[in-house]
């Protein structure tokens, strides 16, 4: 799992000038530590959730969540645990979108169930 993760780090590495943060050790460019999301109750907003190609490779797209960006960190963290992939955040307007490598639609789904979020379907 962890062999996975580095390797990835790796990759995105090659890519470009990016650089780690810190705090959560993400790249810089999707970090969220110093962006500041709106909070919404769980109950009251639905998710939208799909698996997308993007670059060639298969994403499952997740949002967006109206929470703190520590929870939405949290989230994240666990689910890339759960399911052994790489996986960031997206900050759009208020809220953030979960992007996980890899087409998991319907375990992050119940996962996220059982965290009390609510689906458009
Ligand atoms: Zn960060």
């Amino acid at each position: 799992m962890e062999k996975l993760a580095l390797f990835d780090i790796g990759a995105k590495f090659a890519d470009g000038i990016d650089s780690l943060c810190k705090k959560c050790g993400e790249l810089k460019s999707v970090c969220v530590c110093s962006k500041v999301g709106e909070v919404k109750e769980r109950n009251s907003y639905f998710l939208g959730i799909n698996e997308e190609k993007a670059k060639g490779k298969d994403i499952t797209r997740c949002g967006i969540f109206f929470e703190e960006k520590e929870a939405m960190q949290e989230i994240l963290k666990t689910a890339k645990k759960k399911f052994s992939c790489g996986g960031s955040l997206e900050q759009e307007n208020n809220g953030f979108w979960l992007i996980l490598q890899g087409r998991h639609k319907e375990v992050l789904k119940m996962f996220l169930k059982t965290q009390k979020f609510q689906f458009k379907k």
